[in-house]
């Protein structure tokens, strides 16, 4: 099984899914099971978060432009699909790519 590399005692200790709920570095972060230590997902998830973002609001800025009255429920579908998928990329983004780091509330 594939684990992720605490950055505090360089055990490999957190599972995907694990790594992807440890929030963003501005988040609070998760303790690790080994150490107790608070790890979150660097810089990599955050760049990436902010690429899909922008990806995100051009394509709904672009439905909602093209959009006429007879396509409103399917351009409203579109855009809650497009929201879905965001949220859905960062998160697989998180359990399988990028390091684990110290969040930024507890640096010292
Ligand atoms: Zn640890």
């Amino acid at each position: 099984m594939m684990k992720f590399t605490c950055p505090h005692c360089n055990e490999k200790t957190f599972t995907p899914l694990q790594k992807a709920l440890a929030g963003s570095m501005k988040s609070v972060g998760k303790s690790c099971p080994n150490c107790g230590r608070k790890c979150c997902n660097g810089m990599e998830s955050a760049y990436f978060d902010s690429i899909i973002s922008v990806i995100m609001l051009i394509a709904i800025f672009v439905i909602y432009m093209k959009a006429d009255a007879s396509m409103k429920l399917q351009s409203s579908i579109l855009i809650s699909g497009i929201i879905i998928a965001r949220f859905v990329l960062s998160f697989l983004f998180k359990m399988f790519f990028g390091k684990l780091v110290q969040p930024v509330r507890t640096m010292k």
